[in-house]
């Protein structure tokens, strides 16, 4: 999962960006509301992290401006927590808001259930077949048995099993699993994949050749 946080206080964005790719997922971070709305436009992230108080162009216009076009969950993160402030977010279009100073837990906690919402998949245990992927601890078990894998191959067999019943391309992958920090070679997804199956069964993944790969 690859999230976009725009925040300008340097020492928190890079606090944030850490706990974020601690907890497994991808971020591209950008200091101000004009590069924000660009990159939010630019790429399907999973979920926006959005400061009010921003340089060039401040939260809520970057928001209103990007529901014109995209419907990215996005999570305020605000300093005041007044009435009137949670109202603007909530009818601007945001999908839920964090007031400053916030515990970093409570954050990826949230970030977690936004991104449930959106895939519309509310339970964090998914099931295929014997493999269970409990996506709020992050573990996967096959038959019950703990099965260990890499921060990148989590999120790559997560992504597949959010999508399970559709053909997930490469493009796909690399758009919400890797992200601006990642120097990533061509053929690197499919060594992920092929420790997947190894670890996991060979039919777990199927490969849509030329195409992506899918999961029943
Ligand atoms: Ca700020």
């Amino acid at each position: 999962m690859r999230i976009l946080l725009v925040e300008d206080e340097p020492d928190l964005a890079a606090g944030i960006a850490r706990a974020l790719r601690t907890g497994g997922y991808s971020v591209d971070v950008a200091p101000d509301g004009e590069e924000g709305l660009f990159k939010a436009r630019s790429t399907d992230y999973d979920a926006i992290l959005l400061d009010v108080m921003l340089p060039l162009r401040d939260g809520w216009s970057v928001l209103e401006a990007l529901r014109r076009s995209k419907r990215t969950p996005v999570l305020m993160l605000t300093a005041r927590d007044k009435a009137v402030d949670r109202v603007r977010g909530l009818d601007t279009g945001a999908d839920d808001y964090l007031v400053k100073p916030f515990d970093l837990s409570e954050l990826l906690a949230r970030v977690r259930a936004l991104i449930r919402r959106s895939a519309q998949h509310p339970d964090p245990a998914i099931v295929v077949g014997a493999v269970h992927i409990d996506q709020a601890a992050r573990r996967v078990t096959r038959g019950g048995e703990p099965v260990g894998v890499t921060a990148k191959e989590y999120a790559i067999l997560e992504y597949l099993a959010l999508h399970r019943g559709r053909l997930v391309t490469r493009s796909d992958l690399y758009e919400h699993v890797f992200d601006e920090t990642d120097d990533s070679f061509s053929n690197l997804i499919d060594v992920h994949i092929s420790n997947l199956r190894r670890k996991l069964g060979h039919d777990l993944i199927a490969t849509r050749r030329g195409l992506g790969y899918f999961i029943e």
